[in-house]
């Protein structure tokens, strides 16, 4: 089963609206000269911005080929969770993906597997396709725990997906090794080729034929440099880039950087 590439820029707490809206609109006219040149863009492209510019950032977008997605979302739907934002909201402001679960939160906001698997619920519920985040430490790769932890965070999700094999194959799983993110030091091929296998492996025996269609893109340092290489394992359905997501340039190459064959 054929996925479609998948390439999604996490701009984290950077940039004000303006910054934000130029950034798209350069996005945009890079895309529409591809199109213009090849006929199509390879992959599907998603734009997080930081949750103040996403009003902004969809009006530029809207009726275009990018998606908007969120970088977090609450587990509840409303109420009195002061400083949250329901998935309701992020749909409303034209969100179609959410982040969840990315390192950051998980180590700067204490969010465990439990957590983060109610948010991929309440990202469901609302209608948002969520990227969920994995990914071992540094100190759990020197011990030899890769696999295991990952295993874990992979296995607190299934108990809260949905029943509906369509909504659950629109999951996106995204490996990002912690030690990866931020550093300019990404994994190699063949440890991300491991971990990606090993985790196809595991949705394809809970899941059956619906493990096939989840799409598991690789994030951590993605570059104009590495990007080929890395998108051309076997099971690397795209990337989830930050910080080379904030120059339009860059994160253009990368999106050239998709295989043809996709
Ligand atoms: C990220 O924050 O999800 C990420 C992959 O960052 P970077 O590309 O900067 O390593």
């Amino acid at each position: 089963m054929a996925r479609r590439m998948l390439i999604v820029g996490n701009w984290k707490m950077n940039g004000l609206i303006e910054t934000a809206q130029a950034l798209t609109e350069d996005i945009l006219s890079g895309l529409s000269a591809r199109v213009a040149r090849s006929g199509s863009v390879r992959c599907e492209v998603v734009l997080c911005p930081p949750a103040t510019a996403l009003y902004a950032v969809n009006q530029r977008v809207g009726g275009s080929l990018v998606r908007l997605g969120g970088q977090d979302l609450s587990e509840f739907e409303s109420g009195p969770h002061t400083g949250e934002t329901g998935g309701g909201m992020l749909r409303d402001v034209g969100c179609g993906y959410v982040i969840v679960g990315h390192s950051e939160r998980r180590s700067g906001w204490g969010e465990d597997n439990a957590r983060v698997a109610r948010k991929m619920a309440a990202a469901f519920r609302a209608g948002l396709q969520p990227i969920v985040c994995v990914g071992e430490t540094l100190e759990e790769r020197e011990q030899g725990r890769t696999l295991e932890v990952v295993r874990a965070q992979l296995e607190a999700l299934f108990p809260c997906l949905p029943p509906q094999s369509d909504t659950r194959q629109s999951l996106v799983v995204a490996y990002e090794p912690v030690w990866a993110i931020g550093s300019g030091r990404h994994a190699l091929p063949e440890q991300v080729q491991e971990v990606h296998g090993f985790m196809r492996r595991i949705l394809l025996e809970r899941l059956g034929e619906d493990g096939h269609a989840i799409r598991i893109v690789y994030g951590g340092s993605v570059k104009a440099g590495n990007a080929g290489s890395l998108f051309a394992l076997e099971d690397v359905d795209g990337g989830l880039i930050g910080g080379a997501s904030l120059q339009s340039v860059d994160f253009l190459a990368i999106i050239d950087a998709v295989p043809e064959t996709f």
